[in-house]
């Protein structure tokens, strides 16, 4: 229905690539803290990091489906690889796609799209996170440049980003009206990154802070217009969503397929565990409810393909997708008993690493917020 040839060549290349070089590796991935780099000189040569992003910038110009697609997959097996993919087909590019000068563009997007060069997406601070808007980061203007100050938090892949979107307060008094988006290069003077942060789950992508002291930012570096960086942001967001939402379907459906080959091996009581229908209609019960995040993933991806407002499918998507992934894991870990608990089996990282997703690019109150928002308008 949502898909055609096309796409499902595509989750097939994508399908063989996770199961072949992904899925063997993930628990390294998580023990050593890292996804090593001729993971992404694959996924480069596959042209992953430009999937979706527009063939005049160096992408492959395919459509959300086909990424929905390539991250459902990768996400079955190891989300931590998912993670820069994902980031350049969304975070990375789209407040550029949104908002940028062609030059910009043309500067910017095929580093990206290429795998070559990651732009971080610097929102979140330490004490303004669901209220993005409240945000304490300063751009004082000082003749042809800003001069940023402040503090970014938990900014994935922040240690070896080239450049960084930053949201900055132009018009303070404005309070979330009054931001702007630069393009800051991070050897600029006065960009730092904080400390790696030792992750729960996700291992193997760095987030830290970036810290900005008196970063002096040319004014061919603002990114949209003054004060309208708010909406960039929130616009970005959307598209960040339907990502997620595949991570959230790629994770569940990893940790069915863990939970499924277990219960068919393991015997007790004399029987199979696939035997016994306490689990089976757990497996019933987990298939339903990932098959419905699926279809309201797919819906999003669509509706974005239509040119549609995703605001509403994108925030339903990531909201279901990802409750129902800590659930579905969760049953799937506690099928596996005392193997599910122990770092052997894969199921153990699928549950950390499904953790967070039902906290970052907007937790799952903030989605209910959006949606309910749009509803009661
Ligand atoms: C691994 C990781 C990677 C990340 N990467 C990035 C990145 O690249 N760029 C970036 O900018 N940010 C990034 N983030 C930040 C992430 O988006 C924020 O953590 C998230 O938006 C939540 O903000 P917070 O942590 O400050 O929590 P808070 O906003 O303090 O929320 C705490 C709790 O209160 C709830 N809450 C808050 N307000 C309300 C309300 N009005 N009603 C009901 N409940 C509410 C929240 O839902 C949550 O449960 C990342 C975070 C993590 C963990």
């Amino acid at each position: 229905m949502f898909f055609n040839e096309d796409h499902e060549y595509i989750r097939d290349l994508a399908r063989e690539f996770a199961e072949k070089e992904l899925a063997p590796i993930a628990n390294e991935i998580d023990q050593n803290d890292e996804v090593p780099q001729h993971i992404y000189d694959t996924m480069a040569e596959m042209g992953f990091f430009g999937i979706k992003i527009p063939e005049e910038y160096g992408g492959q110009g395919m459509d959300t489906r086909t990424y929905v697609c390539v991250m459902e997959e990768i996400c079955k097996k190891c989300i931590a690889a998912s993670l820069i993919m994902s980031s350049a087909n969304s975070l990375s590019t789209a407040p550029m796609l949104l908002a940028g000068t062609e030059e910009q563009k043309q500067k910017y997007i095929p580093g990206i799209a290429s795998g070559k060069d990651f732009m971080a997406f610097g929102l979140t601070e330490p004490g303004a996170g669901s209220d993005a808007g409240s945000m304490t980061t300063k751009a004082v203007e000082d003749g042809d440049y800003y001069i940023l100050n402040g503090r970014k938090t938990f900014i994935t892949g922040a240690p070896f980003a080239k450049n960084a979107v930053i949201f900055a307060k132009t018009s303070p008094e404005k309070g979330s009206k009054g931001i702007t988006s630069f393009i800051v290069d991070m050897s600029l003077p006065g960009v730092s990154v904080g400390k790696h942060e030792d992750k729960m789950g996700l291992r193997g992508v760095a987030t830290s802070d970036i810290v900005l002291e008196d970063v002096r930012v040319h004014k061919s570096e603002i990114l949209g217009e003054i004060d309208r960086g708010f909406i960039t942001a929130m616009k970005t967001l959307s598209v960040g969503r339907i990502g997620v939402a595949c991570q959230g379907i790629g994770v569940s459906q990893g940790a069915m397929d863990e939970a499924v080959k277990f219960i068919k091996e393991r015997k007790q009581f004399g029987k199979r565990l696939a035997d016994f229908q306490g689990l089976q209609f757990m497996i019933a019960d987990m298939e339903a409810k990932l098959n419905a995040a699926r279809l309201l993933t797919y819906n999003a991806a669509y509706e974005m393909d239509m040119g549609k407002d995703v605001t509403k499918a994108a925030s339903m998507a990531k909201y279901y997708a990802t409750e129902m992934s800590l659930e579905i894991v969760s049953k799937a870990l506690q099928m596996h008993g005392g193997y599910g608990y122990i770092k052997d089996y894969p199921i153990e990282r699928m549950y950390r690493d499904a953790r967070v997703l039902t906290i970052f690019e907007g937790t799952s109150q903030v989605q209910q917020m959006v949606i309910s928002g749009i509803v009661l308008k």
